[in-house]
């Protein structure tokens, strides 16, 4: 039988309320466990989550899974990852305002449907648009935020980490801690 999760997921494959429509090749809509109590929140598809129909798959993806394993001991079977615009923008380009707007309902019903205990937003983006705030990622992350009933942990993203070397990497670590801390404590 189906879930309402897998239900969503049907109904997000033939979306067409933005552009991104358009140039995309399938729907990425997020894997892992539906009921996790972890939640990650990326950006969007790039190249290969395009072409696999999988979130974070390419090179910020292994990052995010070494990550996974080296400070919380786990693989992403166990957690779920989403994005906030479910279609590649082109070039990889920034999603739009109008984008992430009409995405928005789709990562909205997701949350509700796997009601995490945590949730860790990967970039400025996801962490902006979750907690309702114009303040820069930088600044952003470094604590915890009540989310609900759950709680939500910024953290940067991993291409940028990818970029910037040791101390933005160093910078998630203390944040991927921190999601621990946080899931021991639910
Ligand atoms: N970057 C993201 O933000 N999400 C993905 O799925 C892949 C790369």
């Amino acid at each position: 039988m189906s879930t309402a999760l897998d239900d969503l997921a049907v109904e997000a494959s033939t979306c067409t309320r933005c552009p991104l429509a358009g140039g995309r090749t399938q729907v990425v809509f997020g894997m892992g466990d539906p009921h996790a109590d972890l939640l990650f929140v990326g950006e969007g598809p790039g190249a290969e989550e395009d072409r696999q129909g999988l979130p974070f798959v390419g090179r910020s993806g292994q990052l995010l899974d070494r990550l996974m394993l080296e400070e919380l001991g786990i693989t992403r079977d166990r957690v779920y990852i989403a994005n906030v615009v479910k279609c590649r923008p082109p070039d990889n380009r920034d999603p739009q305002p109008i984008e992430i707007e009409s995405c928005r309902p789709y990562l909205e019903r997701q949350i509700e449907l796997i009601a995490p205990k945590v949730v860790v937003t990967l970039g400025k983006f996801a962490g902006q648009l979750l907690l309702d705030s114009r303040v820069g990622i930088t600044k952003l992350r470094g604590r915890e935020y009540p989310f609900g009933e759950a709680v939500l942990i910024p953290t940067l993203h991993p291409a940028y980490a990818l970029r910037g070397g040791g101390e933005p990497l160093a910078q998630m670590r203390a944040d991927f801690v921190r999601a621990k801390l946080a899931l021991a404590a639910t």
